[in-house]
């Protein structure tokens, strides 16, 4: 995403000045950039002050005089129906005075459209949404009026490993049926090391669904110090397909548990004896 556009207003001063607007400059980066921080070089156009003119809108060598419009008032009266209406005038923009020639350049206008690259640092930690401001970086004012300032709005890609909910990070890992039963440790992928991956030690006889906690293995925090929590929720496989020999080897530990058929949960046997009650 890298577009420009105009973001505040430039604000009318006297004279003619006018302070220059702000500009939006929306940039996306990932998960993993949120997470390092980054540095990013953008480019784009926006009004920057002439250099033939120095930003006055006179040509070189010209005399500056009386604006011929306002005859050096900066105002100019017109006439609506019965009303009179006063004005800044539009020629001078209220200082009175004009060059006598424009500058060949910029046409007068003191500023000429120009490619501008600026280097953004993004921190460690920001999320969608977040501006970062960079000073003076907008468009030029007019007539010595201050330039704006130029916004980087933030957009994270989404990740398809990692769901975000602030500071903290959730990531589904599916293990095998017979690990959940038994026990062991895998590995889950993790923005927290540069290897991107930390072992997860799985207690025999883990649920399905079961969140396991990864202390300060979450986003950093933008405000403060330290990280957010990383969880793993676990889904467990169950095979689709057996071989003979895995079937065997189900079929003799469905023999071993002897009442094969029946849940192990003793909470829900007891409420449906309940029920048929
Ligand atoms: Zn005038
Ligand atoms: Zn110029």
């Amino acid at each position: 995403m890298v577009s420009v556009t105009f973001f505040g207003g430039g604000e009318s001063r006297r004279g003619g000045q006018q302070d220059g607007a702000d500009l939006r400059y929306d940039i996306e980066i990932s998960l993993k950039e949120a997470y390092q921080g980054a540095e990013k070089e953008i480019s784009y156009r926006a009004a920057a002050s002439c250099d033939h003119c120095n930003g006055s809108g006179a040509e070189p060598g010209s005399k500056v005089v009386t604006c011929p419009t306002c005859g050096g008032a900066g105002r100019v009266v017109t006439s609506r129906g019965f009303f009179q209406v006063q004005q800044t005038c539009p020629t001078c923009g209220g200082s009175g005075r004009k060059p006598e020639k424009a500058c060949s350049k910029c046409g007068g206008e003191g500023r000429v459209l120009k490619s501008r690259s600026v280097k953004v640092r993004i921190p460690p930690g920001v999320d969608t949404g977040q501006k970062l401001r960079s000073v003076g970086n907008g468009e030029a004012g007019l007539m010595g009026g201050h330039p704006g300032d130029l916004y980087v709005v933030i957009h994270v890609k989404e990740s398809d490993l990692f769901e975000r909910h602030g500071e903290d990070l959730y990531c589904d890992v599916p293990i095998k049926f017979t690990l959940a039963a038994l026990g062991g440790s895998i590995e889950v992928p993790t923005l927290s090391n540069e290897s991107g991956r930390v072992s997860l030690k799985i207690p025999a006889g883990t649920q399905p669904g079961t969140l396991f906690k990864l202390p300060d293995r979450g986003m950093p925090r933008l405000r403060g110090a330290g990280h957010g929590h990383q969880f793993v929720r676990v889904h467990i496989e169950v095979p689709k397909k057996l071989n003979s020999d895995q079937r065997k080897h189900l079929e003799a530990f469905a023999t071993a548990c002897g009442d094969a058929d029946a849940p192990m949960d003793e909470g829900f046997l007891n409420k449906v004896k309940r029920f048929f009650e």
